[in-house]
């Protein structure tokens, strides 16, 4: 089923998903304020309009894949913002990785003009993005994603929902929390290795068949050399940014401030990959958090 849509943020994620939306059939007309993003989805073959407001004219859905909770708010709200340009009966999928508090306040102002909404936050990386392979993770309400189904299927996998609003984004932080605490100590487990002489290569390999065993030491290994395709074995490009982990790790404190739910670990993550940023490592895959525990 072909569906008119307005898909805005067109960068690392959001451009190869406009690009597989376009591919699968639907009409999708994309905006960024990045001409260099602009020119990248044109050339994916994604027909480009002349702003936001450009976008939405005829459309049925609106996505949106930026960076945080200020892009996403300003996208929506106020008085020129894209709830006032849309008509009741419209649904919005904000697959952004936000503050959960954020996307119910976004959320709430949709439903009071009857517009539908659904945080789709994603797993997947940019690898799943191109590939069309990535995990949403869902909050709203089930009819609603119900009529979103056929277009995040064309640019995913697998689909989850959670929950109400705001549920899509507290899993999505749930997970990556785990994800910064489990790399972290691999990386510590096997630095602590390292250091009595051990070689990290059999280290990881008697680690990935016994019960230290993750996605750390069998698919991201941080150690260079362990694993010929992950990011630390080129120099830790290419793979999930530090800050993006920090990011998140960042709203899992909020959360958890906000509900007075309590998360040492990941307090403790949040601020090793803040070391790691502070040490010229940001813009590095995560896993270079490794490198906080090199004995010299
Ligand atoms: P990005 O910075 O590459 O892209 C964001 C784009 O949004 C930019 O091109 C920017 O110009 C555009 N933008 C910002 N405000 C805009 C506006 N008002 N109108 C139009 N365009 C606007 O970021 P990304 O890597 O694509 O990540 C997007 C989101 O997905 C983030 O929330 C991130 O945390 C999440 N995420 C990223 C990854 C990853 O591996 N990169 C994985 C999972 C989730």
């Amino acid at each position: 089923m072909s569906q008119a849509i307005a898909f805005i943020g067109l960068g690392n994620m959001g451009g190869p998903m406009a690009a597989n939306l376009a591919r699968a059939g639907h009409a999708v007309k994309a905006f960024d304020l990045s001409g260099a993003a602009c020119q990248a989805a044109r050339d994916s073959g994604v027909e480009v309009a002349a702003s936001v407001n450009d976008a939405l004219k005829g459309a049925a859905i609106v996505i949106s894949m930026l960076p945080a909770s200020k892009h996403v708010e300003s996208l929506y709200l106020g008085a020129t913002g894209v709830l006032e340009q849309l008509e009741a009966g419209a649904l919005v999928i904000d697959c952004s990785t936000i503050a959960p508090a954020s996307a119910q306040k976004v959320a709430q102002a949709a439903r009071e003009k009857g517009i539908r909404m659904i945080d789709a936050p994603v797993s997947g990386g940019t690898a799943g993005a191109s590939a069309g392979t990535l995990t949403f993770i869902v909050g709203g309400p089930i009819e609603s994603l119900e009529l979103a189904r056929p277009a995040l299927q064309a640019m995913g996998k697998n689909i989850f929902h959670m929950g109400d609003a705001g549920a899509g984004q507290v899993a999505k932080l749930c997970n990556n929390m785990a994800l910064a605490v489990i790399m972290g100590v691999t990386a510590e487990a096997i630095s602590l290795g390292a250091a009595h002489g051990l070689d990290p290569k059999v280290l990881s390999q008697m680690m990935a068949v016994s019960t230290g065993r993750s996605w750390a030491t069998e698919v991201c290994n941080p150690w260079p050399g362990v694993l010929d395709n992950a990011p630390a074995s080129r120099g830790y490009s290419g793979g999930f940014g530090n800050d993006l982990m920090l990011k998140d790790l960042g709203l899992a404190v909020e959360a958890a401030i906000g509900s007075g739910a309590t998360i040492p670990l990941g307090e403790l993550a949040r601020n090793l990959y803040a070391m790691n940023r502070n040490q010229g490592r940001g813009g590095l895959d995560f896993s270079s958090v490794v490198k906080l525990f090199l004995v010299e």
